[in-house]
């Protein structure tokens, strides 16, 4: 496993990290045993970084990993959770200074835990932009006084919410999720402003959340049936050749030495060590350029997400 500095934090992180949003159930019912499993087997193969938020599974996500950390050194791993979102709807969300501050108690109770390494806004896009800047971040930093989070980040979908933030107010980290790998790059966009500030790359769903994979997406995946079916052509082509999508988008990621680390979820043991064999195996750069050509149709097409004002 190769490892990061993860922007100005004292972080170096594995290239590969660990997303523990399917251990909330978000993509298919999950054994808890085999979860827990699978964040051993993470820790044990050389992943050092772990999400999470009371989001995934409303708390499950936090609650599982919690089991699963009890009695792993505190040193062994860096775990960052988030604040602000709560549910599917609109009206889940709240970034209140009030709200953030009891969430992250709540979160670390779930998770065993005495402090967090990164306390993120979640889904920003969902929210009122000048209250993350004037009152939620603002919070986080107390929090970080506090001694309960070491640094503070903010997540989301669109990438001009991210640039509106961080014109405003400094933040340590951003997590972008489905904007690089195979099928969208545009996070490669956000770079310089990103590295112009210093501020730590978390790349989220290298997988697509399930679109570069050889099982077909969940049915509440956002993607268009022209998104859909174009990336499961490009899956079949693999196979055809006799290769696995997933270890290419995979690859894909990693490759970047811009991006500090790549968060993949699964709550499959048998993913987790083929994601980690991957992480160190050689990427196949005819068959990239292959699955690149098939992708092109719809490379960087998205969905929006969130206030219309922040896409
Ligand atoms: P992903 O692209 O990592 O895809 C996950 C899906 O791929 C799951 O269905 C999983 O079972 C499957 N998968 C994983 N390894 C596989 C393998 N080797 N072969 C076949 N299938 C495999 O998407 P994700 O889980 O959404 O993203 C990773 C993590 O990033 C999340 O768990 C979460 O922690 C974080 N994230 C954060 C945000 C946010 O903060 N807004 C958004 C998205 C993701």
């Amino acid at each position: 496993m190769q490892y990061r500095q993860l922007g100005q934090t004292d972080m170096r992180v594995s290239v590969l990290s660990y997303g523990a949003s399917p251990l909330g159930s978000v993509f298919r019912s999950v054994n808890e045993d085999a979860g827990i499993r699978t964040v051993h087997l993470a820790l044990e193969r050389g992943i050092n970084f772990i999400d999470v938020s009371p989001y995934y599974g409303l708390t499950k996500a936090e609650t599982v990993l919690g089991k699963a950390l009890k009695g792993v050194a505190r040193e062994r791993y860096f775990v960052a959770t988030k604040v602000g979102r709560y549910g599917a709807d609109m009206r889940d969300f709240d970034f209140s200074a009030e709200r953030v501050t009891r969430s992250l108690d709540e979160s670390l109770a779930r998770l065993g835990v005495a402090h967090v390494d990164i306390i993120q806004c979640h889904d920003i896009e969902f929210g009122d932009l000048t209250q993350i800047v004037r009152e939620t971040i603002p919070a986080l930093r107390k929090l970080v006084q506090a001694g309960k989070a070491r640094y503070v980040g903010i997540t989301g979908l669109p990438l001009k919410a991210f640039q509106d933030v961080m014109e405003k107010a400094a933040v340590d980290t951003v997590l972008s999720y489905c904007h690089y790998a195979l099928n969208d790059t545009a996070l490669e966009r956000l770079l310089p402003a990103l590295e112009a500030r210093k501020v730590g790359i978390i790349n989220a769903s290298p997988l697509s959340m399930g679109l570069l994979a050889n099982r077909e997406a969940p049915e509440w995946h956002p993607a268009t049936a022209e998104i859909r079916a174009t990336c499961a052509k490009a899956a079949a082509h693999c196979r055809e050749r006799g290769q696995d999508i997933s270890k290419i988008a995979l690859q894909f990621a990693l490759a970047n030495p811009r991006i500090a680390t790549t968060l993949v979820g699964t709550a499959s043991p048998e993913n987790i060590v083929n994601n980690c064999k991957w992480a160190d195996e050689p990427l196949d750069h005819q068959l990239l350029a292959e699955v690149q050509r098939i992708l092109a149709p719809i490379h960087n097409r998205t969905w929006p997400s969130g206030r219309p004002e922040n896409n």
